[in-house]
């Protein structure tokens, strides 16, 4: 059967409203939808419908091919200036028993017990403080580069740059250039949060703002180095808000071109101080990888993380525009753990992940940072591993 073939069922559907018909009939067209299709799509578009529409844009795009990569996490503390009502992961500087602060030669030695091991990224990001400042993150990333120079030092979010170079007196320009010129590679998604100022005042107030935020990425894409977007959603936001945060991404994606990979984070209530605010269901979840890819036509790729999920979720998301489930993982980040996480203490050999994205039909990949393919493992049998392998975890962050 045709990838369209699906959609023209759609189009034939005389249950379907007229509305979903016409984004139907976009999709196969590849034209844009627009921001009242995005939200008419989470307010109207049922599983399956949206399920159909993204696969087919992932299958245009990838086929069945699946990414992941083996990573490792430094998180340099878990206290922070701020207080996002959301993190179960910062502690307050009061609460500092619970904390640890990592030394700069403490994470340094994180990087050399990697030495010979097969992951070819560390990806830094952690609570802010003000020791962690430009000099501190020039040196750590300088001595990382000289250590392992292939090693792809994927680092902090706008949150921790808009901090440290207000600090430094210095703008987003020339911060982000000297990062670079220190060894920086990429920089990963998080501290998107929810764009919409009166959401964002709400969860996560006196940290950088949306326009902030796009702006230093805007910084790092200007000097060519690539970057990563989330969503955290399933909290307090509606679907409008949502829309608007991918449309603020897909706008300066247009003007860019320098966002790999969009992640929607889901909203977990543990042990934070939005618990009574009840976590949204796994048919939700789907749903929004879904209008995510739909909505998102000018990004590559849509990643699930399964440990966040479940490896079931991550499983079925494949159907619903994901093409990236990140990798196994080895415990290095206690980010979602903390938060309420399907897994507590996750972790996968190449070979299980592998197998299961060849249970469900798909072609696992092994990539790099920059989705270079490391390793096809389509058609490649993996004996046992004597120990599992090294791999990345979502951070909020
Ligand atoms: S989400 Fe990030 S910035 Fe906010 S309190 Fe947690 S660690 Fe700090």
């Amino acid at each position: 059967m045709h990838n369209s073939d699906n959609l023209q069922f759609l189009l034939n559907d005389p249950n379907l409203s007229a509305d979903l018909k016409h984004i139907a009939q976009k999709v196969l067209d590849k034209q844009r939808i627009t921001f009242d299709e995005g939200v008419l799509l989470y307010e109207q578009g049922e599983l399956g419908y949206l399920g159909t529409l993204a696969n087919y844009i992932r299958e245009e795009r990838h086929g069945d091919k699946t990414y992941f990569n083996r990573n490792f996490h430094i998180e340099p503390t878990n206290l922070c200036v701020y207080d996002c009502k959301f993190c179960s992961y910062s502690r307050l500087l009061k609460q500092k028993a619970e904390g640890w602060e990592y030394t700069m030669d403490e994470m340094f030695n994180m990087v050399t017990k990697y030495d010979g091991e097969p992951v070819t990224e560390v990806h830094i990001v952690g609570g802010v403080l003000p020791q962690y400042d430009v000099p501190f993150y020039q040196e750590l990333f300088a001595r990382i580069r000289a250590h392992r120079p292939e090693l792809h030092i994927k680092a902090l979010t706008p949150v921790e740059y808009h901090y440290i170079f207000k600090k430094a007196k210095i703008d987003y320009a020339t911060g982000m250039r000297l990062m670079q010129e220190a060894g920086l590679d990429s920089i990963p998604g998080g501290g998107a949060e929810i764009f919409d100022p009166e959401i964002r005042d709400q969860i996560s107030k006196d940290k950088c703002t949306a326009d902030q935020w796009l702006a230093i990425h805007e910084e790092w894409h200007k000097l060519g180095g690539r970057s990563n977007a989330t969503m955290l959603y399933g909290h307090i936001e509606a679907y409008k808000h949502r829309v608007d945060h991918m449309e603020r991404l897909r706008q300066l994606q247009d003007k860019t071109g320098g966002f790999q990979t969009f992640i929607p984070l889901k909203f977990r209530n543990k042990d934070n101080q939005m618990s009574h605010v009840p976590e949204v269901s796994v048919i939700e979840d789907l749903r929004n990888y879904a209008v995510a890819r739909i909505y998102l036509d000018n990004f590559d790729h849509i990643k699930a993380y399964w440990a966040m999920i479940s490896r079931t979720t991550a499983q079925l998301s494949l159907n619903f525009g994901v093409d990236d489930i990140d990798g196994t993982l080895d415990d290095t980040t206690k980010i979602y753990s903390m938060a309420g996480a399907e897994e507590q203490h996750p972790g996968m050999s190449t070979k299980q992940v592998v197998e299961l994205i060849k249970h469900v039909g798909r072609q696992p990949i092994e990539r790099d940072t920059l989705y270079n393919v490391v390793t096809d493992y389509t058609n490649f049998v993996i004996g046992d591993e004597p120990k599992p392998q090294y791999y990345k975890l979502p951070v909020i962050n």
